[in-house]
């Protein structure tokens, strides 16, 4: 019999926009849940690191036991996608990390956090995201980080204002803006079609 066709997306619940992601997911056709115990991550296709705070999701996942388990299942392949906070989770380095700040990486790139400013500088931009169909997707920066530079390996996605915002690399897909807050479930719907792809 052939494979069921939904897969199971995790979304990484220490911190941060967990519920937005899971509405998102559900909207994209995948089967979502929080994900917070290495069970659970062993349990799921795919995950996502949702927006939030990146000094604090960091912490939880030491407390909670998860950066190991992260970064074995980032490593194996598993496809994640990260928005905001969540991509600096994925960043091999943070330019500017708070002392004691580590993250799971996956993506060879340089990360600068808050870099498009601070939450009274947030905003919204169309953003032309390689990959999703139908027009530009509109991107909401809170805090943004921006990436600085990356590896030979890396696909740059999407730029905005001379920065890159959206990364690829093999499984792991990472945006600086929240596209989770918009309604617009396309680049959801993506990271569901690399799940899909990965089964
Ligand atoms: N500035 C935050 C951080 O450093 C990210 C903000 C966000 O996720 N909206 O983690």
């Amino acid at each position: 019999m052939a494979a069921p066709a939904t897969p199971l997306i995790g979304v990484l619940a220490l911190q941060g926009d967990v519920r937005e992601h899971l509405t998102a997911l559900a909207q994209a056709s995948a089967e979502a849940r929080p994900v917070r115990r290495p069970e659970e991550l062993a349990a799921v296709d795919g995950l996502v690191i949702p927006g939030g705070e990146s000094t604090t999701m960091s912490k939880l996942a030491h407390l909670f036991g998860m950066m190991q388990p992260l970064r074995e299942r980032v490593a194996a392949g598993m496809p994640v996608y990260g928005s905001c906070a969540g991509l600096i989770m994925l960043a091999e380095k943070i330019l500017d990390p708070r002392s004691g700040q580590e993250t799971v990486g996956g993506i060879d790139m340089i990360v600068r956090r808050n870099a498009f400013g601070r939450q009274n500088e947030s905003f919204e931009a169309s953003v032309d995201l390689a990959g999703v169909a139908g027009g530009p997707v509109e991107g909401v920066f809170i805090r943004a980080p921006w990436v600085e530079s990356v590896g030979a390996q890396v696909e740059v996605l999407a730029e905005y204002g001379g920065h890159i915002v959206a990364v690829r690399q093999g499984n792991a897909m990472a945006t600086s803006f929240h596209p989770e807050l918009t309604g617009d479930h396309r680049v959801h719907g993506l990271f569901a079609d690399m799940v899909r792809a990965d089964r």
